[in-house]
C-alpha cells in the first residue's frame, strides 16, 4: 500500500512538494489548499479544498485517509493552520514536517522599519509617506482603512472585499515580478513608503530591491512564532529529507 502525505499547501514549496512526492513510487500526495482564491492552478496529485474544522477536524481527517506524514508548506504568516497541524499531529502521532522559508534580511542601503502587526504597520504609516504601496494580501486590509488621509496601491491575486481605505487603486496581479517592474510600478504610482510581511523567497522579493533603487522606507511586518517545540526546515530539499527519514521506504 503506497504511503499517504498531506502537504498543507498554498505555496510555491508546497507545489514542487506535491510534484516531488507525486512522481515517487509508493506514495500518494493530497494537497490541502484553504480555499482562499477562487480559482487555484492545477496541482498533481490529489487535491482537497476548505478548512478541516480546527484539530479535531484535521485529527479525523488523519486517521480517516491513513495519512502517514503532514507536510505543513504553508505560508510563514498561516499560523493558525501550522499551529492546528502540530497539535493534530500530537494527538495523532502522526510526524509532521514543516517547512518554513527564511525571512528577508535588510541590506545595505534599506530603510526598514520592523513592525510586530498590521496595526502597528498602520500606526507608523503617516509618520513615513502619503503614497502607499501595500502587498500584505487582500484580507488585511482592514488594519488600514481608517487612514483617510494616505493614498494606497493594493496588489493582491484577487480583488479584496470591504473595508479598504477610501483611496485605494488595486492592482489584480499574481507575482513572481521582477525588480524592474517593480521599479516602473513604483515610480508610476509615485509611491513614497512600501508594507509588506516577511514573507520571505524570492518570487516577490523584486519590490524590496526597487524600494532600496528609490531610498524608499519598507514597513516590515514580523512573523508569527513558530508552535512551541516545533522546529522548521528552510525548503524543498531538507523538506524532503526529513520526511525520507520519517517515511524509510519512501
Ligand atoms: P490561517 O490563518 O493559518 O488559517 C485559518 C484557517 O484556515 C485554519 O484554521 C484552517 O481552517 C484553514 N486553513 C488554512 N490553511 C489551510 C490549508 N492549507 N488547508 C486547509 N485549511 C486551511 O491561514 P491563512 O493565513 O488564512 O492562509 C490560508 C492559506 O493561504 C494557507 O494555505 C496559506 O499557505 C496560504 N497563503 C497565506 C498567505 C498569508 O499571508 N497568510 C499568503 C500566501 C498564501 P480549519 O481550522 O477549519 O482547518
Amino acid at each position: 500500500m503506497s504511503a499517504h502525505v498531506l502537504v498543507l499547501g498554498g505555496t510555491g514549496e508546497a507545489r514542487a512538494l506535491a510534484a516531488a512526492l507525486d512522481s515517487r513510487p509508493g506514495t500518494r500526495v493530497t494537497t490541502s489548499l484553504a480555499g482562499r482564491v477562487g480559482r487555484p492552478r492545477a496541482l498533481p496529485g490529489e487535491v482537497r479544498v476548505g478548512g478541516f474544522g480546527g484539530v479535531p477536524g484535521l485529527a479525523a481527517w488523519l486517521r480517516e485517509h491513513q495519512v502517514r506524514a503532514v507536510l505543513d508548506a504553508t505560508h510563514p504568516f498561516a499560523a493558525a493552520i501550522t499551529g492546528n497541524a502540530a497539535r493534530a499531529a500530537a494527538l495523532t502521532g502522526v510526524p509532521l514536517v514543516v517547512l518554513r522559508r527564511p525571512g528577508w534580511r535588510p541590506g545595505p542601503g534599506d530603510r526598514w522599519h520592523p513592525v510586530p502587526s498590521l496595526d502597528a504597520a498602520a500606526d507608523l504609516l503617516p509618520r513615513l509617506g502619503r503614497r502607499v504601496f501595500l502587498t500584505t494580501g487582500r484580507l488585511g486590509l482592514a488594519a488600514f482603512a481608517h487612514l483617510t488621509e494616505l493614498h494606497f496601491l493594493v496588489r493582491s491575486v484577487e480583488a479584496p472585499e470591504p473595508p479598504v481605505p477610501p483611496h485605494t487603486h488595486t492592482l489584480t496581479a499574481r507575482g513572481p515580478f521582477t525588480p524592474g517592474e517593480e521599479t516602473a510600478l513604483l515610480r508610476d504610482h509615485r509611491i513614497d513608503v512600501l508594507v509588506t510581511k516577511d514573507s520571505g523567497g524570492e518570487a516577490t522579493a523584486a519590490k524590496l530591491t526597487a524600494a532600496r533603487e528609490l531610498g524608499l522606507p519598507v514597513v516590515v511586518v514580523r512573523r508569527p512564532p513558530l508552535p512551541r517545540g516545533v522546529t522548521a526546515v528552510p525548503d524543498v530539499a531538507a523538506a524532503l529529507d526529513r520526511l525520507r527519514t520519517v517515511l524509510p521506504e519512501g
